[in-house]
Parts: structure tokens; C-alpha cells; sequence
């Protein structure tokens, strides 16, 4: 089924860069207007444009994007934008198909990191990526904005300012704890644990939409006997019901730990973050 939206899409998009080559003269003034892939990099986006520039998600709330598909209004949303940020690693295979599409037309940011691992893309979950992310789009709304570039600089210092402090206080929280593995719903948690040494066992794998099988159940069963976890990590924005299946047949409690793949329901990034921290040191028996 993707082809044919694939091919769908290239055909919208034509119509839509069609309809709208005559007015790309806008004076150097205007406000810039910044699409981006979903929740996190709209929160990094939204903190350093301020009030200079128009930052707006192409994933609705409450929508998991890894399966994020395009309509025709999202198509159009990105191709009049001056800037597309995006993770890429086909993390969201409908967005990373525009990208060639609309790459001649506007500027596109993949906010990748050079060396991460290519098969999973939750590099958010890490403040210190996050820290670097910041960075890169800085520098790519003040190309597309040289005239503001220096109160996006601030604002990204002040943004840095805050995360550091974010990954200063999971180093301290998370330093000494009874037990080291977190079991979650799906992988999402990899760099994070990879920053704070833990160990991270996923139900699903590192994409949600992959059902795992009754072995796979069965093992992490296994693990969390084997190991005294006492906490099963469930998400928000995908069903209960594995981390219920794994509680009940080992007796441990469930608890939410947020991927931050969608907006939080109350705050923001930094308070959801702190909010999976203290998650994780009940989970853990941190001191
Ligand atoms: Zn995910």
C-alpha cells in the first residue's frame, strides 16, 4: 500500500508547487514560516525562534508518528514552509519520501547526529543528543533568518542552559539504584539508557507497530523474574495491554515512562523528562 501513496503524494505535490510558483518573491522581512516532524523538535524549534519566526508540527497531537501518513494538507503545509526539520532513519517513511520532493523548493534539516545508530532514532530521549540538536537548528533557522540569527542564538543558549541541567539531574538520580534494566513497551529508550548506563529491555521492538510474539513475551517474563524488576514501563500513545501481560504473569507494577513522542499533557519537554526521572528512580530504588 505505500507505493501508491508514494506516487499519490509526488502528484499533489506537483499541483501544489504548480499553484504556487508565483508568489515566492516575499520580502526579506516576512516572518518565516518552520514545519517540523512532531513534539520534540517543535518544542527545540518553537524555544529558539521565539517570537521571530512561525513554528508549527506536521504530526497532530496524540497521533503516533512513527506511522504518520501525509494528507493532502500536511503536503501543502510543508512544500510553503521556508524550513522542514525532520529526524529521518525512516523514522516516519511518508515524511522521509517528501523530503527529495520538496528539498529543491525550501531548506530541509535533518537533525541527526553524526554516529548514532542507524536503526533507531529516538535520539531525544538523550538530553546531551538533544543539547547538539539544539545547536544544529540554530544554525539552520538563522540561515533561513540571518537578519534574527542572534536572538536565536540566545534562545538556544537558554534552551542548552536548561537541558544541561536536565542531564545534570538524571547523572545525579540515576547514579546509585538497587537495579539497572528498564523494561518498556517498545524500544524507544536505547540512547537514554545508553547515557545513563541502564540496561533497556523492550517488549516491542524498536518500532511499536511490530507485535511481539509469545516467545517474546515469555523471555521478558523471564528477565523481569531473573533480575527482581518490579516495574513494567508503559506509554501513553500505545495500548496497555502488552506491559499488562507482562505484570500479571510476574506480579510487577506498571508505571508510565513517556517516550516524548507526542506533546506531554501537561508541560513541556523538560518537566516530562523529569517526570520519567522520578519514574525510573521508584522503578530502580535510586538513593
Ligand atoms: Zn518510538
Amino acid at each position: 500500500m505505500r507505493r501508491p501513496i508514494a506516487l499519490a503524494l509526488s502528484a499533489l505535490l506537483l499541483v501544489v508547487l504548480a499553484a504556487c510558483g508565483g508568489d515566492s518573491e516575499e520580502p526579506d522581512d516576512s516572518r518565516r514560516s518552520i514545519v517540523t516532524a512532531f513534539y520534540p523538535l517543535t518544542f527545540v524549534a518553537t524555544a529558539v525562534a521565539g517570537d521571530e519566526a512561525d513554528v508549527s508540527s506536521i504530526t497532530p497531537a496524540g497521533v503516533e508518528p512513527h506511522d504518520l501518513e501525509l494528507t493532502a494538507s500536511q503536503v501543502r503545509r510543508v512544500s510553503e514552509a521556508d524550513l522542514l526539520i525532520y529526524i529521518g532513519q525512516g523514522f516516519q517513511p511518508a515524511l522521509d519520501r517528501l523530503v527529495p520532493e520538496v528539498a529543491n523548493t525550501l531548506d530541509v534539516l535533518t537533525v541527526r547526529p553524526p554516529g548514532v545508530r542507524a536503526d533507531d532514532p529516538h535520539i531525544w530521549l538523550d538530553p546531551s543528543l538533544m543539547v547538539g540538536m539544539t545547536g544544529t537548528v540554530v544554525s539552520a533557522i538563522s540561515r533561513v533568518d540571518p537578519a534574527n540569527a542572534e536572538t536565536y542564538r540566545e534562545n538556544g543558549d537558554e534552551l542548552i542552559a536548561r537541558i544541561n541541567g536536565l542531564d545534570d539531574d538524571f547523572s545525579n538520580g540515576l547514579s546509585r539504584c538497587e537495579r539497572r534494566t528498564i523494561v518498556t513497551t517498545h524500544e524507544s529508550f536505547g540512547y537514554l539508557a545508553d547515557r545513563f548506563n541502564l540496561e533497556q529491555v523492550g517488549i516491542a521492538g524498536i518500532d511499536p507497530d511490530q507485535e511481539p510474539s509469545a516467545r517474546r513475551l515469555n523471555e521478558v517474563a523471564e528477565i523481569v523474574q531473573d533480575n527482581g524488576i518490579t516495574t513494567i514501563f508503559f506509554e501513553t500513545l500505545l495500548p496497555e495491554d502488552l506491559a499488562d501481560t507482562v505484570a500479571a504473569e510476574t506480579g510487577a507494577e506498571t508505571a508510565v515512562l513517556d517516550p516524548l513522542e507526542s506533546p506531554p499533557a501537561t508541560g513541556d519537554y523538560i518537566s516530562a523528562m523529569r517526570a520519567n526521572l522520578s519514574g525510573l528512580r521508584t522503578a530502580l530504588d535510586c538513593r
